[in-house]
């Protein structure tokens, strides 16, 4: 399925991938990129030309800040014309969070960006990352008839192939450690790669890439519980600036009926602030309504974030909050699905 000649760009940005042990120490640091075939020779069998770019320094993705985004987004701008796919290197603890970013920041993409990373390093002995690797490189090569097979945003892991954008990561310690609990996998490696097409996006043809660069972060998070007082409700409702809120829901969206929680979530609606409805549970849809405990969220004016992972709707509202010039601009955004991140 891959043709001949193809090339794929790199990027590393750090995680446990990008490590080895020192010969001398024993401790784990990041390895030298020029030197990548040293630790994986089989990279020279594929068949593809891979070129690496470090993005310095190297972080472990706790560290990673939305300029990491603008900067992969921008060096996959750059470099569109001359590869046929692009493979990023990151840790895992974020790397849901930054798929989903770049998913929205590369408008109308036609080649693949697959995220990978690995639970041991590169550099150790039962590490997880070689074949992290060279799957990620292999379906970021892939064509069929000229068109790359996956041209969306996706994050390779174990054996499944993700919608970066409907992923989560689930485990801290299995080699399976993605999930995509509200979206069916875009294919499964095994003996050979196999792709689901009819779950996978494809663009228009001819149109082109337009990089959306511009991130807001005046975006927040408020998980809810039994108990949650009045006054840390309102302490994050009046945060300075804010211009979003993500609001973590119980079950189908619903929340308690107290009158302050909807005067509080009112009085941010009416102030022009966005309050996005997404559920605590992995799996399933906001379905604002259907229990009377939801109703006063309609009512105060809150939007359903339907079956968007936190991640998405997090990178989502930074995106639309970036790029509009509007609150009416970015709530038409919110009720549709911009790139596979929700079913509406
Ligand atoms: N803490 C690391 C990181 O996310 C873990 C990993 O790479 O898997 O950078």
């Amino acid at each position: 399925m891959q043709e001949k000649e193809s090339a794929v760009l790199l990027l590393f940005t750090g995680g446990t991938i990008s490590m080895a042990e020192d010969p001398k120490s024993g401790a784990l640091r990041p390895i030298d990129f020029d030197h990548i075939q040293d630790y994986m020779p089989e990279l020279a069998m594929t068949g593809i030309k891979v070129k690496s770019i470090p993005i310095l320094p190297l972080i472990d993705s706790s560290d990673v800040e939305p300029l990491i985004w603008e900067r992969l987004a921008l060096i996959i701008k750059e470099n569109y014309h001359l590869y046929d796919g692009f493979v990023i290197l990151h840790g895992t603890d974020t790397m849901a969070y930054s798929a989903s970013a770049l998913s929205f920041m590369l408008v109308h993409l036609s080649k693949p960006v697959i995220f990978t990373g690995s639970q041991l390093p590169i550099g150790v002995m039962r590490t997880d990352a070689k074949e992290n690797l060279l799957t990620a490189i292999e379906i970021a090569a892939a064509k069929e008839n000229g068109q790359s097979i996956v041209p969306e945003v996706c994050i390779f892991f174990e054996d499944t192939l993700f919608r970066g954008n409907r992923t989560t990561k689930k485990n801290a310690e299995h080699f399976s450690a993605f999930g995509s609990h509200n979206y069916h996998p875009l294919g499964r490696a095994g003996v050979h790669i196999k792709y689901f097409r009819s779950y996978i996006n494809y663009p228009h043809a001819g149109v082109k890439l337009r990089v959306r660069s511009q991130v807001d972060q005046n975006v927040v998070l408020l998980k809810i519980f039994p108990g949650i007082t009045e006054s840390t409700v309102r302490a994050i409702l009046e945060i300075p600036n804010l211009k979003a809120v993500v609001l973590e829901s119980f079950g189908a969206g619903n929340a308690p009926r107290r009158e302050w929680f909807y005067n509080a979530l009112k009085a941010a609606t009416d102030r022009g602030i966005l309050i996005v409805n997404r559920s605590q549970c992995s799996t399933g849809s906001v379905e604002m309504g259907r229990y009377e405990t939801s109703l006063n969220l309609v009512n105060a004016g809150v939007i359903s974030a339907y079956d968007c992972t936190t991640e998405a709707i997090v990178t989502k509202l930074m995106c639309l909050l970036g790029e509009c010039t509007s609150i009416d601009d970015v709530k038409h955004h919110l009720n549709v699905s911009i790139c596979g991140e929700m079913t509406v």
